[in-house]
This record gives structure tokens, sequence and C-alpha cells, in this order.
């Protein structure tokens, strides 16, 4: 699968009167790993969806690999979102919750076919393919929203917290299929969460989110051992 990097500049967010991203700026590598963390309100989502084309910005610009996006289409800018709530299709099978997307760009029958099946052997989904939403796992659900990303073979992978709704036990075991998936899709994968343990586990980059800035980035180790200021310390960083 082919990767690109994700490269903002000076992007900015306001709501109304609210000003929720204040001028961020950031180069994920193409390939790499990127986690946005940051506490519950600080526009972690925000940023996601402007990445996604979900949300205009009203600043800045967004470029993925060396194309300026800022506005186009979210269907043509090579992304797949991954959401925590999973928004699966309740009435449609696994097989076309997967597919759907194909449908949609009138693929053929058999490509579609071939990359749903794909998925599903990389999610261990082949045994529930005909089986819905309602019928899985909460585990089970969210590989699902993971394999309609992996169909569309995107450039860029979006998760906005794609397991906080799972228990603590299959929280551990789906970030570890994460980080196999990452490395066997060898795409660019951006990950926002608000838990500390995930970020650390996951990421190449870690991008500390707050008061509408990014605070702090660096491989976890290095925000780990010198975080910059006292919030990534508090947040981040080694106990002192
Ligand atoms: P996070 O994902 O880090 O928890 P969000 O990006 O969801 O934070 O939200 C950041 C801030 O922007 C919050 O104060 C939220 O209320 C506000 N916000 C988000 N979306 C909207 C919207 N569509 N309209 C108005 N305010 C919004
Ligand atoms: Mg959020």
């Amino acid at each position: 699968m082919k990767a690109t990097g994700v490269h903002l500049k000076a992007v900015k967010k306001s709501f109304g009167a609210v000003d929720v991203i204040r001028g961020v700026d950031m180069d994920v590598e193409r390939g790499h790993f990127a986690v946005f963390v940051g506490p519950s309100g600080c526009g972690k989502s925000t940023l996601l969806r402007m990445i996604a084309g979900l949300e205009e910005t009203s600043d800045g610009e967004i470029f993925i690999g060396d194309r300026d996006v800022t506005h186009e289409d979210p269907a043509d800018r090579g992304v797949a979102m991954v959401f925590q709530s999973y928004a699966l299709y309740p009435h449609l099978s696994v097989y076309e919750n997967m597919a759907f997307s194909l449908r949609l760009a009138k693929r053929p029958k058999a490509e579609i076919d071939d990359k749903v099946r794909e998925a599903a052997g990389i999610l261990q989904l082949a045994d529930h393919l005909e089986k819905k939403p309602a019928q899985l796992s909460g585990g089970q659900r969210q590989r699902v929203a993971i394999g309609r990303a992996i169909v569309r073979a995107p450039d860029v992978f979006l998760f906005d917290e794609p397991l906080s709704n799972l228990d603590a036990e299959l929280r551990v075991q789906m970030r570890l299929e994460l980080a196999r998936l990452h490395q066997k899709l060898g795409a660019t994968m951006i990950y926002v969460t608000h838990d500390q343990v995930e970020a650390m586990t996951l990421a190449d980059t870690i991008f500390v989110l707050q008061g509408g800035h990014v605070q702090q980035s660096g491989a976890p180790l290095d925000l780990y051992d010198d975080p910059s200021n006292r919030f990534v310390a508090g947040f981040i960083g080694s106990p002192s």
C-alpha cells in the first residue's frame, strides 16, 4: 500500500467566537503512526475532521503528500476515517458494510469481493461476513469499522478514539492488532486518544495538544523523559 505524509500549516478553527485550534503546524511523515493526545475538549477530533475534510478550516493549509487538499472534497483526499461509534449500518451484513463505499464508487463486483475478503482475512472476520452488526462483539464491530477503511486502500488512516468503547482487556488486544495492521499496511496513520498508554505504545510520534496549540511533539520516550513544559509533564511525562 502506498503511503503519504500529512502536513498542516498554521491551521486554525473557530466555532463562532470560540477559537478551538489556534494555529497548528505539524508534519506527519509518510508511513508513520502519529498520535494526537490531549484532554477532552482540546480539539483533537476537530483537527482530525479537518484533515478528513469533514470540517472546513478557518485558516491555514492542509497537505496530503505534496497536494494541497485544504479545499478538496473528503472523498478525493485519499483518507479513510474510523470513528469511536463504529458507525456501521445495522441492517447490512458485515460483508455489505465493508463493501458499501466500493459499491458507491461503482467498483467491479470481483474487485469488491477480493478487497472485502482480503480485509476480512486480515481482521479475522472471514467467518462473520454474513452476520449483522448486532450479532457481533464490540471488538468485532470495531474490526468491521476498520475493515471499511482498509478496503478503500487509503493513503492515510484517521482514527478517532476507536477503542474507547471497548473494555480494558479488549482494548489491549485491539491495540496490538492496530500496531500489527500498521506494520502490515505501511500506511500513514493518525490516531486520536486521551489515553496516555495508547499514545505511548502505538506512536512513532506523539503530538500533545492543549489550548489550541501543539504543546510538544516527538517520539514517545523523548516526551516522557524530557517534557518541555508542566502540562506535557503532567500529561505524559515521567513522574518527578
Ligand atoms: P476533543 O476531540 O479533543 O475532545 P473536540 O474537537 O471534539 O475535542 O472539541 C473541541 C472544542 O470545540 C470543544 O469545546 C467543542 O465543544 C467545540 N466544538 C466541536 N465541534 C463543534 C461544533 N460543530 N460547533 C461548535 N463547537 C464545537
Ligand atoms: Mg474527540
